[in-house]
């Protein structure tokens, strides 16, 4: 049995389970713990192993998040609970910052005892990076008339708070890495957007990209407990979602070991045609070359019809010209694998000494790599005004004209 760092510490004494709180004063949360783990919680309280199940239901598919609601348990049952210190202990959306084509970013307080928050943004209708395995195209149709608009929305979720990589483009690095964020507070944002928009799990559509603030795969335990509690718990679809890395070898070789049912589709942040211009704008390149970070993706294998996504930031005059562009391209083919690339333009962030592609560019560099055979997607960018689009990611809690915030 494995517990995320920020979950109780729970261990098997004389057969009784025992709970240790990592901090005095404050309760432990259910949420974060899977079925099993649940039930070991209710067989500690005195009540067959099967409680756990309703346990879990009620946080996971009824997305209750308090205690005392949870009316299948009995109450005698979740006041002993209360007395022992548990509670549901879900992240919580502290803030909502609305974007004229709305896009929401959340700052989510962690509920730890360090007052912590994270964003995670909702985006209705995507950002246009189709799905990578073909299933964006063949299931449009077919899924708008179940649920109409809200069946392409995909959640952009963090898996740190801060983040130690560096890339020079992005604002999140301007923080450094303030802590990993366990499986249940990665897990608890998915849940508290899905109770926000009221999204019916298994009829709707959602796609899940962890690309919010930090590099998951230096977060690797607790980013894969998060991803079995949203398959196995939630009942989300790992085909549905989408992790991407900066390249850190290490977590990408631990991915290719990974079961297919509980695998997400993973994404390489590339961001350059080549080493040289690469590791000037994300110094991990230094540590692991190109060739390294794809040595370690042919490793992982794909599904049927799956394809890796090279995720690329167009920095005006820095990785935007046409001969990057095939320069791209023939490095793609190189790597043998089955792949995409998705186009971002770089979005704004203040003390970023970089430029937005000149008008034209992005489609300039979309046409050049496409003729060199390579799959080319340019992902639309949302919630630029609120500081949602990719690389805004910074706790920027100030309002600006033209954002509603609400609480
Ligand atoms: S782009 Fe991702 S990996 Fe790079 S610094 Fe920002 S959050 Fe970290």
């Amino acid at each position: 049995m494995k517990y995320s760092r920020l979950s109780p510490i729970v261990t098997q004494k004389n057969s009784k389970l025992v709970r240790i709180d990592s901090e005095k004063s404050s309760r432990s949360p259910l949420f974060g713990l899977d079925a099993a783990e649940l039930a070991a919680v209710v067989v500690g309280a005195g009540e067959p192993a099967f409680r756990g199940r309703q346990l879990a239901q009620a946080l996971y598919r009824q997305r209750v998040a308090d205690l005392d609601a949870i009316t299948t348990l009995s109450k005698p049952l979740r006041q002993r609970l209360a007395a022992e210190g548990w509670q549901v202990g879900r992240p919580g959306i502290a803030q909502v910052f609305q974007s004229v084509d709305g896009t929401e970013r959340y700052l989510v307080g962690c509920g730890g005892a360090d007052g912590l928050t994270v964003e995670t943004v909702w985006m209705p209708e995507g950002d246009g990076g189709e799905a990578g395995d073909g299933s964006g195209i063949e299931a449009e149709g077919a899924e708008a008339n179940v649920s109409g608009s809200r069946t392409r929305a995909t959640i952009c979720v963090s898996s740190q708070v801060g983040c130690a990589v560096n890339c020079q483009f992005c604002l999140t690095a301007k923080l450094g890495l303030q802590r990993n964020l366990s499986a249940g507070e990665i897990a608890g944002q998915v849940v508290s957007v899905l109770d926000r928009h009221s999204v019916e799990v298994g009829r709707e559509r959602v796609n899940l990209v962890f690309m919010g603030m930090g590099e998951p795969f230096l977060n690797y335990a607790n980013f894969m407990g998060a991803v079995r509690l949203l398959v196995n718990e939630v009942g989300l679809s790992p085909q549905r979602m989408t992790v991407s890395t900066s390249g850190i070898v290490s977590g990408i070789e631990q991915f290719a070991l990974e079961p297919p049912e509980v695998r997400p589709k993973l994404a390489i942040s590339l961001n350059a045609p080549n080493d040289k211009v690469r590791s000037q704008v994300m110094p991990i390149n230094r540590k692991w070359p190109i060739e390294t970070v794809m040595d370690a993706v042919r490793k992982v294998k794909l599904r049927p019809r799956e394809r890796v996504t090279f995720e690329y930031v167009l920095l005006g005059g820095v990785t935007d010209s046409e001969e990057q562009a095939r320069e791209v391209g023939r490095l793609v083919r190189r790597t043998g694998l089955a792949a995409k690339v998705n186009l971002i333009a770089w979005n704004p962030g203040p003390g970023i000494p970089y430029e937005m592609p000149e008008a034209g560019a992005v489609d300039r560099f979309r046409v050049a790599l496409g003729a060199e055979g390579i799959p080319v997607y340019v992902r639309r960018p949302r919630g630029r005004d609120i500081f949602a689009a990719c690389g805004q990611l910074k706790r920027t809690v100030e309002d600006r004209p033209g954002v509603t915030s609400t609480k």
